[in-house]
């Protein structure tokens, strides 16, 4: 579905809409509140599937856009890891 954010977490699945640069930024807050209690998250924007979770330690634990250290969450889609800001970018 276009414009519209697909999260399944453990326990449950929402769709939020992300048409809108707010939209967007209240999606990325809601997946930041669900992986901090359930764990990592499948999402689904625009035809596009990402994982997003906790860094594990392991590397690369560096944003493959920006070179940022990862911090609280990872964006991961087709073996790249970025950071929530490079993903809000790019999810788009
Ligand atoms: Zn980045």
């Amino acid at each position: 579905m276009k414009d519209a954010a697909g999260i399944s977490y453990r326990g449950g699945w929402t769709m939020l809409p992300a048409g809108t640069p707010y939209e967007m930024q209240l999606v990325h807050d809601h997946i930041q509140r669900l992986v901090s209690q359930y764990g990592d998250i499948d999402l689904r924007l625009n035809g596009a599937d990402w994982v997003v979770k906790r860094p594990s330690g392991e590397p690369p634990n560096r944003c493959s856009m920006c070179g940022v250290g990862l911090g609280k969450l990872v964006y991961t889609r087709s073996l790249r890891n970025l950071c929530p800001s490079c993903a809000k970018h790019s999810l788009r």
